[in-house]
């Protein structure tokens, strides 16, 4: 009943808080107890569960009445499972020892103990950006000062930076490493504001030999913030101290963020992410199975399902995890082996939200282009029949193959009107059933089209 009920409520919260937010904040609570209107949650660290408490309180304990469990009381028990980035309180030697609490320590956000250098999986797409890490992990020399890595959501950026935390606190436990999100990194300067502990604040930013700020475009906008993470980094650079910074785009194309600091994080090393291939997302799915296999004895996989499922989740990394254990979790409810009919089923959501979306320019073009007819002519006035059969067949295939409504269409055909785009729609419906050569055409193409 307890687990059901917080299932329930967490599928609301991800509506409330957003993905990201859930990611990070509402996935990693675990439930342990609800009684006598108190909802106990197991959490990695202190830190986290104030936060919680804090930022989500109000939407757990709303949601949790909503279901028909009423609570007025949340409380956080750091959990034993969790791994926590605070280093066993190691200070610099010369710094005069100052007391303070194992959260107090060091703020860093938990890291992932699955987010490893051996579990993630080097491509293509990746290879610079794991081979800066590992570098960066080896805590030699500083050679560039700061690593950036940017990339699209779900490519592994934050994945990389828990295994330098972990690679680092492995090799040199008695580095101060501090890994935070640049959320994180508001929230505590606007809670030293408020308390009047900017000096602490600012000691304690100084004080670490690496630091590690996650999503950096998070600040962009927020001038005070800005400010004092252009202090901060400043002066850890000067002292040469590693600092490693992730956003989801370059520096250069943050908007509201100030010229001095895109300037200032442009001078390392900065390295993309790029956006997965066939290869690697095969290599990804590969890896993770192990692990299903020893978490679902017995279940058996059918061949193909995998590069059926590389082949079509192309969006990111998590979604790809995401159907792979939904998958797993589904066959072994059901009790049947994972086929291809099984995947079809389960995951026909995500398979039609990560179809490609096709554009009417990328269809006009790859049809003139099949053709041989020029792509100004395709969408102008020209009424020959060696364009005008073309044209309709782009038609066609923007009806079918995009949401675009007909006078939609019509305006990308030169500003036609809808009821012309209408006629050529209906002309290659009916000539596809009597002209085999054109029924061939529009077969290659939508393949084309469709990848
Ligand atoms: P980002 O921070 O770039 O949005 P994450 O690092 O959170 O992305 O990655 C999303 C998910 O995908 C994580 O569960 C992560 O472990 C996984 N992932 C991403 N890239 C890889 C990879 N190359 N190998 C293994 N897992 C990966
Ligand atoms: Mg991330």
């Amino acid at each position: 009943m307890t687990n059901e009920t917080w299932g329930q409520v967490r599928e609301e919260l991800i509506k409330r808080v957003g993905k990201h937010n859930y990611a990070t904040w509402i996935e990693p609570l675990k439930l342990s107890q609800l009684k006598n209107g108190v909802a106990r949650f197991e959490v990695p660290t202190i830190f986290f569960g104030d936060w919680v408490q804090r930022n989500y309180g109000d939407h757990i304990r709303s949601q949790l009445s909503s279901a028909g469990a009423p609570v007025d009381r949340l409380e956080f028990a750091v959990g034993a499972a969790a791994a926590v980035a605070t280093p066993p309180a190691a200070k610099p030697a010369g710094k005069p020892a100052r007391s303070r609490g194992p959260d107090e320590d060091l703020p860093g956000a938990p890291l992932d103990a699955r987010f490893t250098f051996d579990t993630f999986v080097v491509g293509k797409p990746n290879e610079l950006a794991h081979a800066a890490a590992r570098r960066v992990a080896e805590g030699g020399p500083v050679t560039f000062n700061p690593l950036f890595l940017y990339g699209g959501v779900g490519l592994g950026k934050t994945h990389l930076m828990h295994a330098i935390a972990h690679e680092l606190q492995a090799r040199h436990p008695d580095r101060r490493v501090l890994y935070l999100s640049a959320e994180q990194f508001m929230y505590r300067f606007v809670q030293a504001l408020r308390d009047r502990q900017v000096m602490d604040f600012k000691e304690l930013f100084r004080s670490v030999d690496v630091l590690m700020v996650d999503d950096v475009q998070f600040i962009a906008g927020k001038d005070s913030t800005q400010e004092e993470f252009f202090h901060t980094f400043n002066a850890l650079v000067d002292a040469n101290k590693q600092i490693v910074i992730s956003a989801d785009r370059a520096p250069g194309e943050i908007k509201d963020l100030e010229e001095r600091i895109k300037s200032r994080l442009q001078c390392g090393l900065v390295v993309d992410l790029h956006p997965t291939d066939y290869e690697l997302r095969l290599g990804i799915l590969q890896q993770k199975v192990e692990f299903y296999r020893t978490q679902y004895r017995g279940l058996v996989l059918a061949d193909g399902v995998l590069e059926f499922l590389a082949h079509r989740i192309t969006t990111n990394v998590r979604v790809l995890e995401g159907a792979l254990t939904r998958l797993f979790a589904f066959a072994s409810l059901v009790g049947r082996e994972i086929t291809l009919e099984l995947a079809q089923d389960c995951l026909a959501d995500i398979l039609r939200s990560s179809d490609r979306k096709l554009t009417i320019e990328e269809i006009q073009r790859k049809v003139a282009e099949h053709y041989n007819v020029r792509l100004s002519d395709l969408i102008g006035p020209k009424r020959l029949r060696t364009i005008a059969r073309p044209r309709q067949v782009a038609m066609y295939l923007a009806k079918h193959l995009t949401p675009r409504s007909l006078p939609e269409i019509g305006r990308r055909f030169g500003g036609r009107d809808h009821t012309t785009i209408m006629h050529g729609v209906r002309k290659i419906e009916e000539l596809m059933l009597t002209d085999s050569q054109l029924a061939d055409d529009l077969q290659l193409l939508r393949r084309l089209l469709q990848g």
